[in-house]
């Protein structure tokens, strides 16, 4: 079993400054984690903290059954794929996959044929005889998991392995690593900036800001039930609009409109004791257009907006405007009524319906 448990973990680096609070993360053994969140948050400090390359201030962090605070990185049975790759441009691809093996002295028959399975995995058996400057960015990201792999190590650790790559590869490389996580079932801790490869990647998403744990969740929950307004606004491309509301029975009193709730949120907000004054989140789905929902018989409050930027994204287009008295900033609407005008960027007003049944509710927190 590869579970690891972080308990109360703390960093203070020596200039005092407090890099990760009291973190506490519990990962079952063979789950895909991810640790998203902002520059300077802390990921890559608490991910350190797991390979044993930075030392734990306070807390306690398992891996398996063992309490390993006080362990060497090598004696920890990680595997870290980094940022950099750190391949060695004077070795061949095969040696490089197999350096970790020839360290810890496995025979030369062994290290070729896991070195062989790994490559043949990652496809790479054709580039196994040629040197790093000689393979593509995404070639030489394989060959940095392919090392990683032979070792089969109880855990793999990856610091933003994608971000030298360009967007199309990185998609690909993306769901490469997906199923091979899944297939190796290794329990996987995964770092990135990235909240679409956070959402797309993880079986648990774990979103931190200032050395917090700001929420843990599959990527459903953080995004149906942020937990406070930091994780609503991170979460979701492009990202939540925020309007400033009133409360009243069953309707809240928006710029936008009055947008009525239904019993369910209802219930759940006299449950909160929820204030009078509240701040909506509203997900750019929640909008649409005014022409084509009154055509299909939808109801919401109308506004008029001015629009500041179209962007057509063949399935989709992104609206971004200004609401009368909003500020409400983003739409993605499904598509535009014929006679709706919006087809250009300018500074035409437009009408959009705002839909709170397709919305999610945010709180401080
Ligand atoms: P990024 O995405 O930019 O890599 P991150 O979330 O991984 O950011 P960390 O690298 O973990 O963030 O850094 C967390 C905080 O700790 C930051 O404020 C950083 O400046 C600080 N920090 C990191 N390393 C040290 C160090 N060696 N000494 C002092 N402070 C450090």
């Amino acid at each position: 079993m590869a579970e690891i448990i972080l308990e109360g973990v703390t960093k203070r680096f020596p200039d005092g400054s407090l890099a990760v609070k009291e973190v506490d993360l519990d990962i079952a053994d063979g789950e895909f984690v991810i640790l998203v969140g902002p520059s300077g948050c802390g990921k890559s400090t608490t991910l350190n903290m797991i390979a044993g390359l930075e030392d734990i201030t306070e807390g306690t962090l398992r891996i398996g059954d063992q309490v390993v605070n006080q362990l060497a990185p090598k004696e920890r049975d990680v595997a870290m794929v980094f940022q950099s790759y750190a391949l060695y441009p004077h070795m061949s691809v095969r040696e490089n996959m197999g350096f970790p093996l020839r360290l810890a002295k496995v025979d030369k028959a062994t290290i070729n044929s896991k070195v062989e399975e790994a490559a043949r995995i990652l496809d790479l058996t054709e580039h196994l005889d040629r040197k790093p400057a000689n393979l593509s960015g995404g070639q030489r990201q394989r060959v940095a998991m392919g090392r990683a792999i032979v070792r089969d190590p109880k855990v793999f650790l990856m610091d933003e392995p994608l971000s030298n790559l360009d967007a199309k590869l990185r998609v690909q490389m993306r769901t490469q690593i997906s199923r091979l996580q899944r297939r190796l079932g290794t329990t996987t801790v995964y770092v990135t900036h990235d909240q679409t490869e956070a959402m797309t990647l993880g079986d648990r998403v774990v979103v931190m800001r200032q050395g917090l744990v700001q929420q843990i969740g599959t990527p459903a929950q953080l995004y149906d039930l942020p937990r406070n307004l930091f994780v609503a606004g991170f979460i979701g491309s492009p990202a939540m609009n925020f309007v400033n509301a009133t409360l009243e029975g069953a309707v809240l009193h928006s710029p936008l409109g009055d947008l009525p709730l239904e019993d369910r949120t209802r219930q759940s907000l006299e449950r909160q004791n929820a204030p009078r004054d509240v701040i909506v989140g509203l997900r750019p789905e929640a909008f649409e257009d005014a022409a084509l929902s009154t055509e299909r018989g939808r109801s919401g409050p109308v506004f008029t907006a001015t629009v500041d930027v179209l962007e057509s994204l063949g399935s989709d287009v992104y609206v971004y405007f200004t609401a009368e008295g909003g500020s409400v900033t983003t739409a993605e609407l499904e598509e535009l009524a014929a006679d709706s005008g919006m087809r250009d960027t300018g500074s035409e007003v437009q009408q959009i319906v705002a839909r709170l049944d397709a919305a999610t509710r945010a709180r401080e927190g």
